[in-house]
């Protein structure tokens, strides 16, 4: 098997330790102590395709393949693990689902300004009770009409504070689900558990036909060319001293 990065991939994580060194790392110390979300950082990590590795070009995504996206989290969180995460839930837990499982007009309004970085997503799952024993969770979610009010409780929600959309975990069917988990509730440090009590439409996310995806393998087939465009180096090439730095 053959470890080796391509060369474009070899490019992306030259561009993306450059940007992390500059821009990420000098704020490390002061986002974990005050627990600001880093807007400006965020926006800038859009400009270079960070906010959406592996979404194809059409979806609002800079078109690269999923090791890709492995090299820019590795790099973000080698000089800030808090950004790292931020980026890492915008990709794989927000995006992603909306990319494989959202219909054609969800992930138009739902996935392109966010894998493009003008919006912010979070992923909510997580409640004080319910951890790894996902199926515990007492978020509610009753119909009312052509919407579910959802009511619950989510703890350690990644952009949270910050998002403009949360594919949120709901329970729809309470008596069906696992029985309260035997763990305690927790008592917070120092994240506050978030509240829900929204009211949203009801999503259909209808199961990929066969076809579909035969039709996106072909897709990100014809769009691997042109794929580095948007995450080129604008800077010019590090020195070979620079280069051959140890990590
Ligand atoms: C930096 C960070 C960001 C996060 N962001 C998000 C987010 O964006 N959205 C979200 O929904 N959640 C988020 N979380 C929460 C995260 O998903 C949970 O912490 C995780 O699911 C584990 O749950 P828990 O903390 O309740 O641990 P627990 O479920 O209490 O587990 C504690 C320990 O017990 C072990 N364990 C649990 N069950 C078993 C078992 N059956 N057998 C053996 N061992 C077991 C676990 O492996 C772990 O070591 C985040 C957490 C962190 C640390």
């Amino acid at each position: 098997m053959n470890l080796e990065l391509t060369e474009e991939q070899k490019l992306l994580q030259k561009t993306v330790r450059e940007f992390a060194e500059s821009e990420v790392k000098p704020l490390a110390k002061e986002l974990d102590e005050t627990g600001r979300f880093p807007r400006d950082t965020f926006k800038k990590a859009a400009e270079l395709g960070l906010t959406g590795v592996a979404f194809p070009e059409a979806e609002g995504g800079a078109g690269f393949d999923h090791i890709a996206y492995s090299i820019v989290i590795e790099e973000i969180s080698r000089c800030c693990a808090s950004t790292g995460v931020i980026l890492s839930v915008q990709n794989s837990l927000y995006c992603d689902p909306i990319h494989r499982f959202g219909t054609e007009e969800q992930r138009k309004k739902f996935l392109l300004p966010f894998a493009r970085g003008e919006k912010i997503g979070c992923y909510a799952l997580t409640e004080p009770q319910a951890g790894s024993n996902a199926a515990a969770l007492q978020t509610k979610a009753v119909k009312n009409g052509d919407k579910y009010v959802i009511n619950g409780t989510k703890a350690w929600i990644t952009n949270g504070g910050a998002a403009d959309a949360t594919i949120v975990y709901v329970n729809t069917e309470p008596a069906k689900g696992e029985k309260k988990s035997a763990k305690k509730k927790r008592s917070w440090a120092s994240t506050p558990p978030l509240a829900a009590n929204w009211s949203l439409p009801i999503a259909k996310f209808p199961p990929p036909t066969a076809s579909a995806v035969k039709a996106k393998a072909t897709r990100s087939r014809s769009r691997r060319s042109t794929a580095a465009a948007s995450v080129l180096p604008r800077k010019p090439p590090a020195s070979p001293k620079a280069r051959s730095k140890p990590r």
